[in-house]
C-alpha cells in the first residue's frame, strides 16, 4: 500500500465523499460506499483507530446492561438498540471470523432468586439475537462455575448463569476495514488531518485543506460530500464547517486495566454484575492479556487525551476485588488503557439526556453529514444509514447496501499446518492473518523470524509486513495498532521498540 499512489489519487481526484476520521465508523462508511460505487476518500489525522476504535472492551455485544433497562424501564429505545446490536454481532463476526469469536461470560448469583431472574434475562437476550452461531445461556452450579472460572470469590456463591456474547480485536477489525476498502477501490490514507474548508460559489464542492501529518505539507481535495465520522471530536468538524452550531456530543471516559493471561486459567469471562455507581465490569481473556473494565466519568475537554489515573485504578480495583478468591494487587498490573466515549445528547429538546445508539444528522443544502455516537457493535449499521442518506444528499441513483455479506481481508477460519517449524505460539498467532497466513510466511522467510521482544509472539517478518501492507508508519502504530503491546503490556513495549526503531520511523 505505497502512500505516495494514494496521495496522487487524492489530490487528482473530485471524490463523491470525503470521510473525515479512521476509527470505526469512518472506515465502515469508506467499505460500505465504495462497494455502493461511490468515489470515496477517507482521511485520518493520526493513525487509524487511535481513538476509542482501538480502547473498547473489545465485546461485539447488544449489552445485557441495555436489556435489563429495557425491560425494567418499558423502554422501547434500548431494546431496539439490543436488538440492533445483537443483528450486527452475528454480521461481524461471520464477515471477519478470524479475528473475532463467541465469547462465554460467567454470571455469578447469590441466591436462588437472583439466579432465575437472571437466566430469565439472558434467555430473552439469546431470544433477541434470534439464529447465529453463538451458543445460548444456561445456569452452572456452584461447582461447576468454580471450574470455569477459579478466580471466583466462593463464599456466599449460589451459583451463575452461563452466557455468550461476542469479542474481537478491534484495532485489527479497523485494520481489516481499511485495507478491504482500500482493496475494493476507496482512497483511505492516515496522517492527513482536516485543517479548513470552503464551498465554491454553488455551495455543491468543498475545498478542503488537509495538513499532512508526516510531511508538515498541506494539501487540497475536493469532493462533493463531506461526511464527518470524527467520533468525540465530530463537533470540532461541525463548527469548522457552521460556526456557530451547537455541540451535541458528551463524551464520557472509560478506562480499563491489563493484567497477565497466565493470571487468569481460564478461557471465560466474568461479568460483575452490579458497582458503586451501578454499572457493570468485566474480566476478560482477550488476546495476550486479561483487561479488567470500565469506568464512566465526565469528560470536561473531548480534545484532551484520555489518561487513566490512580482514582481510576483504585475504582476498577475496589469494585472486581470482593468477587476474587485473591485481590488483584497494584503490582500486578502490567498495562492500561482509556478512551472517550462519543455519547451524544439525545435531541435539541432534551439536552441533557444521553443515548448510547447513534444520529445521522444532515445538512441537505451544504452537502455535509455527520455520524454522531454509535458504538463499535452497529459501526456497519451506523455506516450502511450514512451512505444511504449520502445517496439522497448527492441526488444519485441508489444502489443498496453490500457489506452484510461482505467477508473482510482474510476472513477464514481454516487452521494452517506448521511447515516452517516455527515456535508454536508464533505458529498459531498468524492465524489472525487468516487467509494470509502464507504471505505471512513470506515475510517471514524474507526478514526473519526472530521475535521483536521476549514472551511475545511479535516476529521481524510480521512488522514489514505491517509497513509495506497495513500503513503502519511509525514505532507507536507498531505498538498500538499492529502488535498491541502499547497497552497490554508497557515494560515488552518499551524492550520492543529497540527493534521497531529500525523497522519503523520514531
Ligand atoms: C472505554 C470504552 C469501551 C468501549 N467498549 C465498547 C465495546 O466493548 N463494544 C462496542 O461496541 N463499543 C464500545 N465502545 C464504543 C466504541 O469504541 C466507539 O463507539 C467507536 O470506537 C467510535 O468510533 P468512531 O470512528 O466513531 O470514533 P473514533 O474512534 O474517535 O474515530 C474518529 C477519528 O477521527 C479522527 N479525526 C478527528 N478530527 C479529525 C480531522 N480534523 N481530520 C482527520 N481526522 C480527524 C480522530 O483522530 C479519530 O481517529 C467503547 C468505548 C470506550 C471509550
Amino acid at each position: 500500500m505505497n502512500r505516495q499512489n494514494l496521495i496522487h489519487q487524492l489530490i487528482h481526484n473530485e471524490w463523491d465523499i470525503l470521510v473525515i476520521g479512521g476509527g470505526a465508523t469512518g472506515l465502515g462508511v469508506a467499505l460500505d460506499a465504495v462497494t455502493r460505487g461511490l468515489k470515496v476518500v477517507l482521511i485520518e489525522k493520526q493513525d487509524f483507530a487511535s481513538g476509542p476504535t482501538s480502547t473498547s472492551t473489545k465485546l461485539i455485544h447488544g449489552g445485557v446492561r441495555y436489556l435489563e433497562k429495557a425491560v425494567k424501564e418499558l423502554d422501547y429505545g434500548q431494546y431496539k438498540l439490543v436488538h440492533e446490536a445483537l443483528n450486527e454481532r452475528k454480521i461481524m463476526i461471520q464477515n471477519a471470523p478470524h479475528i473475532s469469536n463467541p465469547l462465554p461470560f460467567i454470571l455469578p448469583t447469590y441466591s436462588f432468586w437472583q439466579k432465575w431472574y437472571y437466566l430469565l434475562g439472558t434467555k430473552i437476550y439469546d431470544w433477541i439475537a434470534g439464529k447465529d452461531d453463538i451458543p445460548n445461556s444456561r445456569i452452572l452450579s456452584k461447582s461447576e462455575t468454580i471450574t470455569k472460572f477459579p478466580l471466583l470469590n466462593s463464599q456466599k456463591l449460589n451459583s451463575s448463569v452461563l452466557y455468550y456474547d461476542g469479542q474481537f480485536n478491534d484495532a485489527f477489525y479497523a485494520t481489516a476495514l481499511m485495507r478491504t476498502a482500500v482493496e475494493k477501490g476507496a482512497c483511505c490514507l492516515n496522517y492527513l488531518e482536516l485543517t479548513s474548508q470552503e464551498w465554491d460559489n454553488e455551495n455543491k464542492i468543498h475545498k478542503l485543506a488537509v495538513k499532512d501529518n508526516l510531511k508538515n505539507e498541506f494539501l487540497e481535495v475536493k469532493s462533493r460530500l463531506v461526511l464527518n465520522c470524527a467520533g468525540v471530536q465530530s463537533d470540532n468538524i461541525r463548527k469548522m464547517f457552521f460556526h456557530n452550531i451547537e455541540p451535541r456530543l458528551r463524551p464520557s471516559k472509560g478506562v480499563h486495566i491489563v493484567l497477565p493471561r497466565k493470571w487468569l486459567p481460564s478461557q471465560h469471562s466474568l461479568l460483575i454484575p452490579s458497582t458503586e455507581d451501578g454499572r457493570v465490569i468485566f474480566v476478560i481473556p482477550w488476546y495476550y492479556a486479561v483487561i479488567i473494565g470500565t469506568t464512566d466519568t465526565e469528560v470536561k475537554d473531548p480534545n484532551s487525551h484520555p489518561k487513566v489515573t490512580n482514582e481510576d485504578i483504585d475504582y476498577v480495583l475496589r469494585q472486581a476485588n470482593p468477587y476474587l478468591e485473591k485481590p488483584i494487587q497494584k503490582a500486578d498490573i502490567i498495562g492500561s488503557f482509556a478512551g472517550y466515549r462519543p455519547l451524544v445528547k439525545a435531541n435539541k429538546t432534551n439536552t441533557e439526556a444521553l443515548i448510547r445508539n447513534h444520529e445521522i444528522e444532515t445538512f441537505q443544502e451544504k452537502n455535509f453529514i455527520s455520524v454522531l455516537g454509535g458504538k463499535w457493535t452497529t459501526y456497519r449499521q451506523m455506516a450502511e444509514e450514512a451512505v444511504d442518506e449520502a445517496f439522497k444528499v448527492l441526488n444519485q441513483k441508489y444502489v443498496s447496501c453490500k457489506t452484510k455479506n461482505l467477508p473482510l481481508i482474510g476472513a477464514s477460519e481454516k487452521k494452517y499446518e506448521n511447515t516452517l517449524n516455527l515456535p508454536a505460539e508464533v505458529h498459531q498467532h498468524l492465524h489472525y492473518y487468516g487467509s494470509e497466513y502464507p504471505i505471512l510466511l513470506e515475510y517471514l522467510q524474507k526478514y526473519g523470524s526472530d521475535l521483536i521482544v521476549e514472551n511475545y509472539p511479535f516476529t521481524i517478518g510480521e512488522m514489514f509486513f505491517l509497513k509495506e501492507i497495513a500503513q503502519i508508519h511509525t514505532v507507536q502504530d507498531a505498538l498500538m495498532r499492529g502488535t498491541r503491546l502499547g497497552i497490554i503490556d508497557f515494560e515488552a513495549a518499551e524492550k520492543a521498540k529497540i527493534v521497531l526503531e529500525n523497522i519503523f520511523e520514531k
